[in-house]
């Protein structure tokens, strides 16, 4: 039997060539047994060929960039460690994430997302050498295996990749920026194998992302305890609910023209029995990850409006955090929470910030119901995030909260008139204004002229204990003559 594949020119194709299948079969003279001819046939394979060698790709490369895929770098990692026992040089890895990515895929559309992905996938390809391996991992994850170098490379190819990543790009007439964190790991120092390679770069990144800027990290050895430590936490926040670990601080919100009290933001505290008090940057995220947030953020909600029915008149605000505003039953769960305290709705602020709304249909259809049941709403961190003003527009919020950095720089006089053109589009459309992290008397002064309605910060109090809240609450008027700092300072 004859099965056999080969090529032949043809200029019309697409290749210029035409892959051909011959199967036969060779036919003997019975009587003597010696061969006389082949009989079979010649069939056109070059589609069949062509789609082979197109899943072949699919297989090894990312169809959106071309670069190599995870398999093809895990392989192609594998290899390198292999050789490197055989005695060859140093050479880095280098895990990359993409800052500010999700905003724009969420807010731009993923069309415009795949374009940024396809330019910042070019603009890598640019910035490495010859046999460096780039690869998309997924989403907005990127590895790179540069060749061979030491330190000093690797450190110049990610400060390369940094800026050139962070280079406005300028698609359908907008400019859109985004930025890079980098981990590098070097080998064979940072591990044996392919996998510890890659973990250590990966940890390594994480630690660039906790920085709030685009960076880079090199690996260090006490990451893996870091790692280890987070692992522990994150088993030990799974039991502080029922360990009664949890507790809620209260800072006050004051009127911004006769500072009396308005109302209180609750913020919630770890007392953890090893670390001590957590503050909740270092949990949220983590709690947040593993949806933990669900049942801690409800029994942040109940303790609050409790605490609050007690509170003569005043408001209580709760951050919410946008896996607990997007979840279905959240509407349920603030129901419930106002019928077990006595709490009226009105005297309930939940505090969004834009990540929540991101989720778009879930989160309009809590923020129609949670209206009805007439509980406000405040926008917070208002001015950090991408298109607040299309919010607006479509949201009945009841107040912003402006994000300190405005407070910080309202010395400053583009910042001060920023704020005040906020302020006016906010005094426009009916919603009350919040200028947060006010420490310094001409902060007060200055937020307050450019019409700010409420203000809150470390100059008229720190966060409270529940029982100082209650005294604060009793006599709204008590931060009043408090000169700076503070008179009420606890945590
Ligand atoms: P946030 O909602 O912006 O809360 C205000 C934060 O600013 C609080 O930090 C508060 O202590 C701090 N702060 C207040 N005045 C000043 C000031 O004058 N200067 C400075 N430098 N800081 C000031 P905290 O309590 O550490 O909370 C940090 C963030 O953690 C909160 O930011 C919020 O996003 C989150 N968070 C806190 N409690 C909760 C909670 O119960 N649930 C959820 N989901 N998130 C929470
Ligand atoms: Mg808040």
């Amino acid at each position: 039997r004859l099965d056999v594949e080969f090529r032949i020119r043809d200029e019309g194709a697409e290749d210029k060539h035409r892959w051909l299948q011959a199967l036969g079969r060779v036919v003997c003279d019975p009587a003597t047994g010696r061969p006389v001819r082949i009989v079979g046939l010649n069939l056109d394979v070059t589609e069949r060929k062509r789609i082979e060698r197109r899943l072949e790709r699919m297989a090894r490369y990312d169809g959106l960039t071309g670069l190599a895929n995870r398999t093809t770098f895990h392989e192609m990692l594998h290899e390198k460690v292999g050789e490197q026992t055989s005695g060859q040089k140093r050479f880095a890895i280098l895990a990359l994430d993409l800052n500010r990515f999700k905003s724009v895929n969420d807010t731009l559309g993923h069309p415009v997302g795949d374009k940024v992905l396809q330019e910042v996938a070019a603009r890598m390809m640019g910035a490495v050498r010859h046999g460096d391996v780039v690869a998309r991992l997924g989403g907005d994850e990127f590895a790179i295996i540069q060749e061979a170098g030491g330190v000093h490379q690797a450190e110049e190819l990610a400060r390369r990749l940094i800026a050139v990543i962070a280079a406005p790009i300028s698609l359908n007439g907008r400019s859109i920026r985004v930025g890079a964190s980098i981990g590098v790991a070097m080998a064979p120092d940072d591990g044996s194998t392919g996998d510890r390679l890659f973990r250590a770069a990966d940890l390594a990144l994480l630690r660039a992302k906790l920085r709030d800027e685009d960076a880079f990290q090199f690996f260090e050895p006490d990451m893996d305890d870091a790692a280890r430590m987070r692992t522990e936490l994150e088993q030990d926040l799974g039991r502080a609910l029922e360990r009664r670990e949890l507790e809620l601080a209260y800072q006050p919100i004051l009127d911004a023209r006769t500072r009396s009290v308005v109302s209180f933001e609750a913020l919630v505290r770890w007392r953890h029995p090893v670390h001590g008090m957590v503050p909740p940057q270092s949990f949220i995220p983590l709690a947040e990850q593993t949806r933990l947030i669900l049942p801690i953020g409800e029994w942040i909600l109940r303790t609050a409006c409790i605490a609050a029915s007690r509170w003569p008149g005043i408001v209580i605000a709760v951050n919410v955090s946008a896996v607990q505003f997007t979840d279905p039953s959240f509407p349920k769960i603030v129901a419930s929470a106002l019928a077990t305290s006595g709490l009226q709705a009105k005297r309930l602020e939940l505090e969004i910030t834009e990540t929540a709304l991101l989720q778009e249909e879930p989160a309009v259809a809590n923020f129609d119901t949670l209206k009805t049941l007439g509980v406000k709403i405040a926008l917070d961190d208002f001015g950090t995030g991408y298109s607040s003003l299309d919010y607006l527009r479509r949201m009945r919020f009841d107040r912003i909260k402006l994000d300190r950095s405005f407070v910080s720089e309202i010395g400053d006089p583009r910042s001060a008139s920023i704020v005040r053109s906020v302020v006016g589009l906010a005094t426009a459309i009916g919603m009350a204004i919040t200028a947060k992290g006010v420490e310094t008397g001409d902060q007060y002064a200055s937020g307050r002229l450019t019409g700010c309605t409420e203000v809150q910060g470390f100059l008229f109090s720190r966060p409270l204990t529940e029982v100082q809240a209650g005294i604060v609450a009793q006599r709204p008027a008590s931060l009043a003559g408090a000169d700076p700092p503070s008179a009420c300072s606890v945590r």
